[in-house]
C-alpha cells in the first residue's frame, strides 16, 4: 500500500535529528552506562503531591471523557496566570487545553495555516519543528539567527520573508540555544507580524527558566494579542512531561475553532490530568522555581568548568536547561563531536546540526543530571575537545 506523501515526507526526507539520542538509548538497552545529556527532561520526577491529587482525583471518578475544550478550572487557572504575568485580560474563552505543548504546536499551525501556506521558524529550532509545520500542511521556511549575534534573528531576516508568509513560529527563552530573546528583539518580531499580517506562534513552555533578564510574552506587546497564539505546557515548568497537558492561548475566536480541532483530533485530555495540573499551577511561583532551581544551579557550574578551558565557547544563555557549545574549534562537525564523546566516553550529547544549520559546529547539552556528575561529565567533555584540537 502507498503511505501518503504527507507521511513520508515528515522529516523532509533527511534525518530527523534523534540519531544519537536513539544510538545512546540502545547503548543503554545494552547494558552500557551513558552519560545522558540529550532531551529536555528533569532529573526529578513529577512532585507526590501533584501526583497524590491526580489519583485522588481519577479514584473520585473523573475518568470519562474530560470536556474538550478542557476544564473549566484549568481553563481559568491558565487564564488567570497569563493574565498575572502579561496584564493582557485573558478568559476562559481565550484557552484551549492540549495534550502536551507539541500537540499545541501542530494545532496552532493548523489554525494559522491553509495547505501549502509558508509558516516561518527561527534556525536554531527545536527538532520537531519542521515536521509539526509540515504535518498541518504548511510549508515550512527557515529564517537563519546567526551565532555571532547571539542566535536573536535580524529585522532584516525576518522582513526577507515576511510578506510571502501566513505565520511565524518564535521560541522564547530558547531550546536550543538557551537564549532569552530582548525586548528589541521581540519588538521587532511584532513589529514584522503585523505589517505582513502575520500570525505569530509563540512556544513559551520555558517561561518558568530565566536566568538572567526576564521573559516577555509578546502576546502582550501592542496590536499582538489579536494575531498571537501562545503555548504552553506544564512539562518544563512543573516536571510534568509525561502527562501531556499544555495549552493554546489566544483570540477567542481561533480558540472556538481549535476546539472544533480538538473534537475531530484529541478529543480533550484527561480530566484527572487536568485536575492534578489546577493543583499544580496553585502550588504557586515558589513550587516553579524549585523545579527550576538545579538549572539554574548547573548552568553556574558550567559557566564555572568552561571558564577553565578555551576549545569550547558557551553560548551566553539566559534561559532554559540547555546549554550551547561551540565545538568548531576541535575541527569536528557537531554531530561527529557528538558520535566520537558517546563512543568514547559515553557521554551522549545532541549534535546541534539537529537544531539546524545555523547550529551546525556546536553541540546542545541538556542539564538534566545531578550537580557532581554534570560537572564530571562537562569536565570530561573539555578534555575531549582540547585533546581533539592539539
Ligand atoms: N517546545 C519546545 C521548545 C520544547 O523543547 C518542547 C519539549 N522538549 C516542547 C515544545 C513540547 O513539550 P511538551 O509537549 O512536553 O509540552
Amino acid at each position: 500500500m502507498q503511505r501518503s506523501q504527507r507521511i513520508r515526507g515528515l522529516t523532509g526526507g533527511g534525518s530527523d535529528g534523534w540519531d544519537v539520542f536513539l544510538k545512546a538509548r540502545a547503548m543503554i538497552a545494552d547494558g552500557i552506562a551513558v552519560t545522558e545529556l540529550t532531551i529536555g527532561e528533569h532529573d526529578v520526577r513529577t512532585a507526590a503531591p501533584i501526583l497524590q491529587e491526580m489519583h485522588r482525583r481519577a479514584m473520585a471518578g473523573h475518568t470519562g471523557y474530560a470536556a474538550v475544550p478542557g476544564t473549566s478550572s484549568l481553563r481559568d487557572t491558565v487564564a488567570a496566570r497569563v493574565q498575572a504575568r502579561t496584564g493582557v485580560p485573558t478568559t476562559r474563552d481565550n484557552v484551549v487545553i492540549t495534550p502536551g505543548g507539541q500537540a499545541a504546536l501542530f494545532a496552532a499551525h493548523m489554525a494559522a495555516c491553509d495547505p501549502g501556506d509558508t509558516a516561518l521558524y527561527i534556525d536554531p529550532y527545536y527538532a520537531t519543528y519542521p515536521g509539526t509545520l509540515r504535518g498541518a500542511g504548511a510549508c515550512p521556511q527557515v529564517i537563519t539567527a546567526q551565532a555571532e549575534d547571539a542566535f536573536q534573528p535580524r529585522a532584516e531576516a525576518l522582513q526577507a520573508h515576511a510578506k510571502a508568509a501566513a505565520s511565524l513560529l518564535i521560541n522564547t527563552p530558547n531550546n536550543p540555544t538557551g537564549v532569552v530573546y530582548s525586548n528589541a528583539t521581540l519588538r521587532t518580531i511584532a513589529d514584522v507580524c503585523r505589517e505582513d499580517d502575520l500570525w505569530l506562534i509563540s512556544d513559551e513552555v520555558y517561561d518558568t527558566q530565566v536566568w538572567e533578564g526576564q521573559h516577555v510574552s509578546p502576546r502582550a506587546l501592542p496590536g499582538m494579542a489579536e494575531r498571537t497564539l501562545v503555548v504552553g505546557s506544564m512539562s518544563k515548568s512543573h516536571a510534568m512531561t509525561g502527562s501531556r497537558c499544555g495549552w493554546i492561548v489566544g483570540p477567542e475566536e481561533v480558540i472556538a475553532d481549535l476546539i472544533t480541532l480538538a473534537t475531530h483530533t484529541t478529543y480533550g485530555v484527561p480530566g484527572y490530568i487536568q485536575d492534578a495540573s489546577v493543583f499544580a499551577l496553585n502550588l504557586g511561583e515558589a513550587f516553579e522555581a524549585d523545579i527550576a532551581a538545579p538549572f539554574r544551579r548547573r548552568r553556574a557550574i558550567a559557566r564555572n568548568v568552561m571558564a577553565r578551558q578555551n576549545t569550547l565557547s558557551l553560548i551566553p544563555s539566559q534561559g532554559a536547561m540547555y546549554l550551547m557549545l561551540d565545538v568548531r574549534a576541535t575541527g569536528l562537525t557537531g554531530e561527529a563531536f557528538a558520535y566520537d564523546l558517546l563512543e568514547q566516553h559515553h557521554i551522549a550529547v545532541m549534535p546541534g546540526e539537529s537544531f539546524g544549520a545555523a547550529a551546525a559546529g556546536h553541540i546542545r547539552v541538556a542539564m538534566t543530571i545531578e550537580d557532581d556528575a554534570f560537572a564530571r561529565a562537562l569536565k570530561t567533555l573539555c578534555r575531549h575537545a582540547e585533546q581533539l584540537a592539539a
